[in-house]
């Protein structure tokens, strides 16, 4: 049987919602629609976005209302347009095999008049922004006398954004006997006192511990200097080909500002802020929704309430002012069973704030390596050769040209053709960062907050020393042929052998202190296959604790590759050419869309921070 018939909701509803692709409930869907079915409670339900709130309590208003009677039975009040337009939508999805079920939003930024004829028409849901909600209440235009339900979603947003008010005079118009169904991302003591003062004795249901994020996030932070933290951003992007992320600032100039930079940086990028008509909010949103858009730059407020699934990053380019709205933004990806990253950029004095987080949400953040230029140009280049080799090919349309395009080529190997589609877009980015800095700041971990608590690796001399190889991937090397050939050629444990990065057409190796002088010797005069080995202090110490500037020699100097013979383990042979030419230069233009990940325009000059700081309430 279909759980949700099990759980007791109509079978008009579930085909309705099986066609949406419902085919399980969520776990708050599983808990609270048992509940709410009953009619008889008060109920809070502590929930992150994306968890499936709205059908938690809009399967169960559809099967208790009356809709043989034809005036306002259950007010839904939640804090933004977006959100309200969503509900409405999803209400009206669910409802689509029922006869006679009127639904109207009523929100700010659009007529009021269609609003009010929608409402004369008769409806018996009302879902409604508490702004607009009590101007029409004020004009006598709607009668709440006979609601039974009243729903307040995100609530501690709605508190957050100055609404107690509005929501005391509006439920005052309200029956006393209804019940009232409060949802909340956090429960602050403000959400509390609103929960005691319109309830009794709720039914309370939350998800996860207490204020925990979604289990499906992973949170990670980058530490930087101030003046870095635009190309630091640009590269977090560029080391993601496929990212369709959320980044949040905190001001509505900052937001943007950034959307400005990135839109001339050739990055298909928006700002959503609150300084926007709604005609060009939906606009964006609509772009986003689509795709056309991959970076959304957006304030704490404007980003409440959008629902796109498959948000795979959510970037705070800089930290929310209150704990509860980092909670609301990471909670922008991860949705419905997928997972997500959110990512920080903070800088040293901010690690506090981090760790404050971590507490709040009980969850570990990793701190990150800002990737060098280096990681960037194999991360792009593989992005590249991965869509090339599932692009679809329109075979009818390509014939025309195909003995054209062949003859163009006649002359070349395979292996050549190949490697000059990788560079025709690949050398940009080659171009752009081969001499790209280190941005990652030196950590000063004694600025930890005043608990004390000490969960990531210290500081202190590294027992460590990184060195650089000259043989990676393209050499046939996978880490453990390199360790073995390490300590073939050097004579020493394979146990000792610290952290090893493959690169394309070289390594870095970890080895002790001690024995960095017999790997060096051990090396004297090794060749490879006809080409000398060169083994060097990477300068950079252990990869935890990189030290400022340190990444610029290896990514200036390395691509010199040279002609290379077969592969180490495979010894597949054939004759390769240096895996990376350097760069031709020049040749820069932007690519128009690059939704799913391309090469861009990369004239990134730098930009100072800018933390105009907030006028927000409860502060780190
Ligand atoms: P919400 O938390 O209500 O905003 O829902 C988040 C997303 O999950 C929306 O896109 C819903 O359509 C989707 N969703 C809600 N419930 C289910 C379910 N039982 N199965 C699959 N998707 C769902």
């Amino acid at each position: 049987m279909n759980p949700f018939i099990q759980l007791g909701i109509r079978h008009d509803i579930v085909n309705a919602i099986t066609e949406l692709g419902f085919e399980n409930p969520t776990p708050i869907q599983e808990q609270s629609i048992p509940v709410l079915l009953t009619g008889s409670n008060d109920f809070v339900g502590l929930a992150q976005t994306g968890t499936g709130k709205t059908a938690a309590f809009g399967l169960p208003l559809l099967e208790l209302l009356d809709f043989e009677e034809n005036h306002p039975q259950a007010l839904i009040l939640c804090p933004t347009r977006e959100l309200c337009l969503q509900i409405t939508n999803d209400l009206k999805n669910y409802a689509k095999n029922m006869r006679s079920v009127h639904v109207v939003a009523v929100y700010g930024g659009a007529s009021i008049s269609d609003q009010l004829r929608e409402i004369r028409r008769g409806v018996q849901i009302v879902v409604a922004t508490p702004g607009r909600m009590l101007d029409i209440i004020n004009r006598k235009a709607i009668d709440f006398s006979q609601v039974k339900f009243v729903v307040l979603d995100e609530a501690d947003e709605m508190l957050n954004m100055g609404f107690q008010e509005d929501i005391d005079s509006i439920l005052s118009t309200t029956p006393e006997e209804k019940k009232t169904w409060l949802f909340s991302a956090t429960m602050p003591s403000e959400v509390r006192r609103i929960a005691k003062k319109y309830m009794t004795d709720p039914y309370e249901l939350t998800m996860g511990t207490k204020n925990t994020g979604n289990e499906n996030i992973e949170h990670e932070y980058y530490i930087i200097r101030a003046r870095d933290k635009y190309a630091a951003f640009k590269r977090i992007v560029d080391f993601n080909p496929e990212i369709f992320g959320i980044v949040f600032c905190r001001t509505k100039i900052e937001t943007q500002e950034i959307a400005e930079a990135l839109i001339k940086d050739g990055y298909n990028a928006d700002s959503l802020h609150g300084d926007l008509s709604q005609q060009q909010r939906d606009k964006v949103m609509k772009r986003y929704r689509e795709r056309s858009l991959q970076l959304l730059i957006a304030t704490d407020v404007a980003a409440r309430g959008i629902d796109v699934n498959d948000v795979t990053h959510v970037i705070n380019y800089s930290l929310p002012d209150e704990i509860e709205n980092y909670t609301h933004r990471s909670g922008r990806t991860a949705r419905a069973g997928k997972t997500g990253v959110s990512i920080s950029i903070i800088n040293g004095k901010e690690l506090g704030k981090i760790r404050q987080i971590e507490r709040t949400l009980g969850k570990r953040f990793v701190k990150m390596d800002i990737p060098t230029g280096f990681d960037v140009v194999e991360k792009q280049l593989f992005a590249l050769v991965h869509k090339v080799h599932n692009v679809e090919v329109n075979e009818q349309q390509i014939e025309q040209y195909t003995s054209r395009i062949m003859d163009e080529f006649k002359d070349m190997s395979k292996e050549d053709i190949i490697k000059r589609f990788a560079s025709l877009e690949f050398n940009r980015f080659l171009d752009y960062y081969k001499n790209a800095p280190d941005l990652n700041a030196p950590v000063d971990e004694s600025r930890r907050d005043s608990s004390g608590e000490r969960s990531f690796r210290t500081s202190g001399p590294s027992e460590f020393t990184r060195l650089f190889i000259n043989l990676g991937s393209v050499d046939g090397f996978s880490r453990g042929d390199l360790l073995g050939y390490i300590c073939n050629t050097s004579k020493i444990s394979g146990r000792t052998v610290g952290k090893i990065d493959v690169k394309g057409v070289f390594s870095f190796f970890e080895v002790p202190n001690d024995e960095v002088g017999k790997v060096q010797e051990g090396f004297k005069g090794a060749d490879f296959q006809g080409r000398d080995v060169r083994i060097e202090i990477s300068g950079e110490g252990s990869s935890e604790r990189r030290e400022g500037g340190s990444g610029q020699r290896r990514e200036g100097g390395n691509y010199s590759g040279g002609r290379r013979e077969g592969g180490y383990s495979g010894g597949a042979g054939g004759r390769r050419e240096g895996g990376y030419s350097r760069p031709e230069g020049g040749n820069r233009e932007r690519t128009g869309s690059n939704a799913g990940g391309g090469f861009r325009d990369f004239s990134g000059k730098r930009r100072e921070d800018r933390n105009t700081g907030g006028e927000r309430r409860k502060r780190f």
